[in-house]
């Protein structure tokens, strides 16, 4: 059998490109000099693409792919698949759940920590020398304060857990009510006003864009803290900047921006914000899990025509 020929449009990492080079003609779009060259000479026989979480997969470079069957997404997010394009022509498209639901719900508890309790600030106090001339700052106990979650799914629950072993509270708001142990808000607004800290686990994508507008953050107050795990799209960045600027609310701790990995210049400047260049899932064991499934999809759909994890619009 020849070997199916894929296409890279994301850097990946040696332990997943290697294997997948050793069983797939890879040709790599990513770092392509002429990307409508290699398109041209090789378009035709692709098979299979792989991107990443955050890659975005226009619909033009889909259609010069007329054999495609699969997309594998290195990443759970699949917010830069169009969808429904891939629905209409039958391209199955796969992610990365579960395996790196831990690692990116224990940053956003340590996202909570380091801006409640001002651990990053306390530590640029440290090591400026300032703490032989004065007291350290007093901050904010975390037991007893409200968690609100906008999107209950794994991640989301994974950090309800954590919050509550923290003795924190719970509350979530979602598409619909489940069958957890938190208090539901079927409202946005209402939920950030009753937290004192936004915590964004939901998906980024058409649906969910801007969705923490202005609005929501004069809701969350001066009392407030946004954290945002999940997608940059999902927050309305530049009334996130003027809201923090105006002390509209008190503060952000933040793993996702809009244009990554540009960050506006007015978060970099603030006290008040806790800034992650998108580490989530970023550990040894974690991404290499992600890569394994990443594979494990293509080889499960060219071995069997089947895959392991189709994203739920597809199922
Ligand atoms: P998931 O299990 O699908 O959970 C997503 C949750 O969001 C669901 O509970 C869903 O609840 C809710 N939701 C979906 N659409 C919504 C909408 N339009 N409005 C409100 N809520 C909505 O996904 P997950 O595995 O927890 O991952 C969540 C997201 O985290 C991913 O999509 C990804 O973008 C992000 N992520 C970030 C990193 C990072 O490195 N920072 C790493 C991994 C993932 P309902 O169905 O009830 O609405």
């Amino acid at each position: 059998m020849p070997q199916p020929d894929i296409l890279v449009t994301a850097p990946l990492p040696p332990f997943l490109y290697e294997p997948l080079k050793a069983d797939y003609r890879c040709h790599d779009h990513y770092q392509a000099s002429h990307k409508p060259g290699l398109l041209a000479a090789e378009g035709a026989r692709i098979r299979g693409l792989v991107q990443g979480g955050g890659t975005v997969t226009p619909t033009p470079l889909l259609d010069a792919l007329p054999r495609l069957e699969i997309i594998s997404v290195f990443g759970v997010g699949y917010d830069g698949v169009p969808v429904q394009y891939c629905k209409d022509r039958g391209i199955k498209v796969t992610n990365t759940p579960d395996v790196l639901t831990d690692d990116v719900a224990d940053v956003a508890v340590g996202l909570i920590l380091m801006t409640g309790r001002g651990f990053v600030r306390l530590n640029r106090f440290l090591q400026a020398g300032e703490w032989p001339k004065k007291s350290p700052e007093l901050t904010t106990k975390l037991s007893g304060r409200k968690v609100g979650i906008l999107g209950l799914g794994r991640i989301g629950k994974a950090i309800a857990s954590r919050v509550s072993a923290l003795g924190m509270q719970v509350s979530y708001t979602g598409r619909s009510r489940q069958d957890v142990p938190y208090r539901y808000f079927p409202d946005l607004h209402a939920l950030a006003a009753d937290c004192d800290f936004l915590v964004v686990a939901s998906p980024g994508g058409a649906a969910t864009r801007n969705m923490v507008d202005a609005g929501v953050l004069q809701a969350l107050g001066k009392k407030g803290t946004l954290i945002n795990i999940a997608r940059g799209s999902v927050v309305d960045e530049p009334a996130l900047v003027a809201a923090l600027q105006a002390g509209t609310i008190k503060a952000a701790g933040l793993d996702v921006f809009v244009d990554e990995p540009n960050v506006p210049a007015e978060l970099l400047a603030m006290d008040n914000v806790v800034l992650l260049p998108h580490v989530g899932s970023a550990t040894h064991e974690t991404r290499k899990a992600m890569g394994d499934l990443c594979k494990a999809n293509l080889d499960a759909w060219f071995g069997t025509g089947r895959v392991l994890t189709l994203i739920p619009e597809l199922a």
